[in-house]
């Protein structure tokens, strides 16, 4: 897959505001936050989107919402609640080609989405 901004965030070429890191997994701030909690937990493998996962990436599909899990009680809105989104291709709106996951939290939030 082509390099994406995430690649440069990952390789430290541009600045982000990481919260997250593992051997796997890095998480950092959405720079358009949607709600007072938004950040986006990525692999650092790239993989364009969910349709690009195999049978051999179910651990580290399991990482990314681990982490948001965990992220979500590190902020304590972990009772009060949240919301993971995977958004895939156009329909689903994606416009970065490195699969992410968002964690909106800190407000009530809306559904269905539009
Ligand atoms: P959408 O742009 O419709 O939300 P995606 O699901 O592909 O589609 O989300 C990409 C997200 O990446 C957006 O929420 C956007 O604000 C965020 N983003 C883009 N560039 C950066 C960056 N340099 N640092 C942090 N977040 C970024």
């Amino acid at each position: 897959m082509s390099d994406t901004i995430f690649s440069k965030i990952i390789r430290r070429e541009i600045p982000a505001d990481i919260v997250y890191e593992d051997d796997d997994v890095l998480g950092f701030r959405d720079v358009n936050p949607q709600a007072p909690i938004h950040v986006l937990f990525i692999p650092k493998r790239p993989m364009a989107t969910l349709n690009d996962a195999e049978p051999g990436d179910a651990t580290l599909l399991g990482k990314l919402l681990l982490a948001c899990a965990d992220y979500a009680r590190q902020e304590g809105v972990a009772e009060q609640g949240y919301r993971t989104v995977i958004n895939c291709n156009d329909d689903g709106g994606q416009t970065v080609f490195h699969l992410h996951v968002h964690l909106l939290a800190g407000r009530r939030l809306a559904w269905p989405p539009g």
